[in-house]
């Protein structure tokens, strides 16, 4: 008596060993049949007698570490006769739509390739990309599915006979683990200097006969390749020198991070003085050194372990405050790659132990405005001027993908979820899921464009919504083009065709330019949605609520319904519809994107608004524009208005003489925040007032409050935060007790401010209402279009005829 059973597994379950798993469990269980990667999932197809069937039916309790399972189907099929053995079939070519095959994120390498590369009897010892089935590069170097070593930037390195071996060996932790690679078959390392003549190559088709490889590089004699090329960049590391490193989904600039004239270099070459640096730190005894991660199980070394490596935002620094000039805060993180773990480990390398460095700064490698680097000349030519050296290898990078950035839970400080800032690499494309709706059409599609600043896109397939990696903002042309490879890479790693595009209300944004021309390249329909409620329904996504809720945005500005800038907005939203019913107090912006620039602008026109006596605090050299400043604010000339609490942010951190011009985004706010002095129990009262239609928060009498204490900027700041938290809970009080909902959605880059943040749920929940805050997508733009698709999908579901806009 035999049974033959047919699965079909949709999920991450290629390339993460998924396929030599079920080859292990058939054999284990003496079951006949194959397995195969196909565009609609992993087919299984599994024969024997009923018990050995039935015990291989719990497979998906013993999944290795990196698949994920997201639907599964199965059904009796014929049994057939003399079937002998159990296969692993290639992939099947096909361009069936609708498929459900995920492909995983980079993975930091696991505890046993990390054995092999330090054991000096492993074949693997000191190679800078060794992987198995359970770690290595992913999403950064497949091009196309079925995921396989042909569509992968692998593709260009025969596999040696003994990495053959181990990929074809089912035994093997390496079978078919398609990024397979040693020393002798796979990618090689060498380091240029910054003037030596570039030969570097990268995407060489004909680079397929190792030996002679470097030669045809033309790589030269003084130059060092392999495990000398890191010894020789840890010597220069050592004495002060910036190196550009390739990494997994673009190149870090690289310092000692305790060198602090290399760290002032690195600043100066960048045009980045303040903002802060991230550091890679060799382990995690290190970062438990040079910053507080909490104890043994705490959040900050749960994600500062995971495998995705995102850069964790960890307090009270002991590093140099260079780094961090505005903050105690610190961006650390652990080896993402094998490359890093050699960067820390000299001693795998033919070097000694001690000679090596303990954290390192690792920033990302692009001149200011310009995506990654993605391709060794591209690299030597744009980071000439910053970078010393350059460790540069073979392997390409199919697609760019910066760290991911992000907050842990405080559970302390009473935030119990971590919050993302940046979400790229170790993390796309994992999608979320939205809510399940009866009338979702199969084979569904929506394309969220996203907004201007710290871009992503979504893309979705039926309920899966994929948020692209960051991409930055859209201010150049080669960050379009990063948008548009990007779009391109996911759409051919989906296998969908949009049948809707959402894109921002602002009508000059290049995502807008975008969606335009391919809502008519396609003949699909475009609709526009406001910032703000698109910030509001990117938490619904995440948060899979389908009901009405009341948000609060609060970030930078957007474009409102009304054509002038909002960003201190509380809306009702609704599946399909949404109404703005309170702001802020519009602010005035003198010389509008200089007022951005410049927040001592902003103060002065709150100062002069109110009727105070003399100016804000100001410092010298603005002597000089001050009274065109002063006729722009009486005569609203180039002076548009704003509801942005961001500028209110700005504006109050100016007024402390905390932050008058900035030189990247938030600045003020961060000094401001950080200002605060803890243990100050007063705070200011922001009337909430009804005018006409909506409920606005009177940000003018906050800012009062805060001059008469703008000698004091510490006060001032921890009453302002504080005052501003309680204004914003009784905001929502007021909304509540009108349309009888309790869960207020917080939303927007505002809230990137882990005080305000904890201190409004604080605050909210005192008043009995819950707070719904996102965690794994962000606070602030980059979560845009995730709350565009959201709402595309409730529009199409609705079955309403959608008004498409032009
Ligand atoms: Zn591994
Ligand atoms: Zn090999
Ligand atoms: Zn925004």
């Amino acid at each position: 008596m035999l049974e033959r059973i047919i699965y079909i597994i949709g999920g991450q379950v290629q390339g993460v060993g998924f396929r030599p798993f079920i080859f292990r469990e058939a054999k284990r269980l003496g079951l006949t049949g194959f397995v195969q990667n196909t565009p609609e999932g992993v087919h299984i197809e599994v024969q024997g007698p009923p018990a050995a069937i039935a015990s291989f039916a719990s497979f998906n309790e013993r999944l290795p570490p990196l698949a994920r399972i997201s639907r599964i189907s199965q059904k009796n099929a014929r049994v057939i006769t003399a079937e002998k053995g159990f296969k692993i079939l290639h992939s099947s070519e096909g361009s069936h739509k609708g498929h459900a095959v995920l492909v995983s994120p980079d993975v930091a390498p696991c505890a046993n390739c990390l054995a092999d590369m330090s054991d000096p009897c492993n074949r693997r010892f000191g190679y800078a990309f060794t992987n198995c089935t359970d770690c290595g590069p992913r999403y950064t170097i497949t091009k196309s599915i079925p995921y396989d070593r042909p569509v992968t930037s692998m593709a260009c390195f025969p596999l040696c006979r003994r990495c053959s071996e181990e990929y074809h060996s089912p035994s093997n932790r390496r079978f078919h683990a398609q990024p397979n690679a040693c020393s002798e078959c796979g990618p090689v390392l060498w380091l240029e200097k910054a003037n030596s003549p570039s030969f570097a190559r990268c995407g060489d088709k004909t680079c397929g006969i190792f030996p002679i490889r470097l030669v045809r590089y033309g790589v030269s004699s003084s130059d060092a390749t392999g495990n000398d090329a890191i010894l020789l960049l840890l010597q220069e590391l050592r004495k002060g020198r910036i190196a550009a490193v390739k990494g997994l989904g673009g190149f870090h600039l690289v310092c000692d991070a305790r060198n602090t004239d290399a760290i002032q270099r690195l600043r100066k070459r960048k045009h980045r003085p303040h903002k802060p640096l991230a550091v890679m730190t060799a382990d995690i005894e290190t970062a438990a050194r040079l910053a507080d991660i909490g104890p043994l199980g705490s959040n900050v070394r749960t994600l500062l372990e995971s495998p995705s490596r995102p850069i964790v935002i960890c307090p009270h620094s002991s590093l140099p405050r260079l780094l961090s000039p505005d903050t105690e805060d610190i961006g650390l993180m652990l080896p993402s790659t094998p490359l890093h773990h050699l960067l820390f480990h000299p001693e795998f390398c033919g070097g000694n132990a001690e000679d090596s460095l303990d954290c390192l700064v690792m920033t990302s490698g692009n001149p200011p405005g310009i995506p990654l680097c993605l391709g060794n000349r591209e690299a030597k030519n744009k980071l000439a001027e910053i970078a010393d050296l350059f460790l540069l290898h073979d392997r390409d990078i199919v697609i760019r993908a910066d760290d991911s950035v992000i907050f842990p839970a405080l559970p302390d400080a009473g935030l119990t979820s971590p919050s993302m800032v940046r979400r790229a690499r170790g993390y796309t494309p994992v999608p979320a899921l939205f809510p399940a709706r009866a009338s979702q059409k199969n084979n569904q599609s929506i394309l969220g464009v996203g907004g201007e600043l710290k871009n992503t896109f979504c893309l979705t397939r039926n309920r899966e919504a994929f948020v692209s990696q960051h991409i930055g903002d859209l201010t150049t042309a080669e960050s379009l083009k990063y948008y548009e490879n990007t779009y391109s890479h996911l759409l051919a790693l989906l296998e969908v065709t949009p049948q809707i595009v959402v894109r921002d209300l602002h009508p000059d944004y290049a995502s807008t330019f975008f969606a335009k021309n391919l809502s008519s390249q396609l003949q699909i329909p475009l609709i526009a949605l406001q910032h703000h409620a698109a910030h509001i329904c990117a938490v619904m996504a995440e948060k899979k609520i389908a009901r009405t809720v009341i948000g609060i945005a609060l970030d930078g500005t957007g474009y409102g319904v009304d054509k002038t800038l909002w960003g201190g907005e509380l809306l009702l939203v609704e599946p399909c519809r949404w109404h703005r019913i309170g702001r802020f107090t519009p602010i005035l912006l003198p010389g509008g994107e200089a007022a951005i620039k410049s927040p001592w602008r902003i103060a002065e026109a709150l100062w002069m608004q109110n009727d105070l006596h003399g100016h804000a605090p100001w410092h010298e050299g603005r002597e000089e524009s001050l009274p065109a400043i002063r006729e722009m604010i009486a005569h609203g000339v180039n002076c548009p208005t704003s509801s942005s609490c961001g500028r209110l942010f700005d504006a109050v951190s100016a007024l402390g003489g905390l932050c008058f011009d900035i030189t990247y985004e938030g600045q003020a706010a961060i000094r401001l925040e950080q200002a605060q002095d803890v243990n100050e129990k007063g705070f200011y009262h922001m009337p909430i007032v009804q005018n006409d239609t909506l409920l606005e928060a009177d940000v003018q009498t906050l800012f009062m409050q805060a001059a008469e204490d703008r000698d004091r900027p510490q006060i001032m700041a921890s009453r302002f935060h504080k005052g501003l938290a309680k204004g914003l809970a009784e905001w929502a009080c007021k909304a509540s007790d009108i349309y009888r909902i309790n869960e207020i959605v917080l939303a927007g880059g505002v809230f990137n401010n882990r005080s305000l943040l904890a201190e409004t749920i604080r605050e909210l929940s005192s008043h009995g209402l819950i707070a719904v805050t996102p965690s794994a997508f962000p606070f602030g733009d980059g979560a845009l279009s995730l709350g565009q698709a959201f709402w595309g999908d409730m529009v199409l579901c609705s079955g309403e005829c959608i008004a498409t806009d032009s």
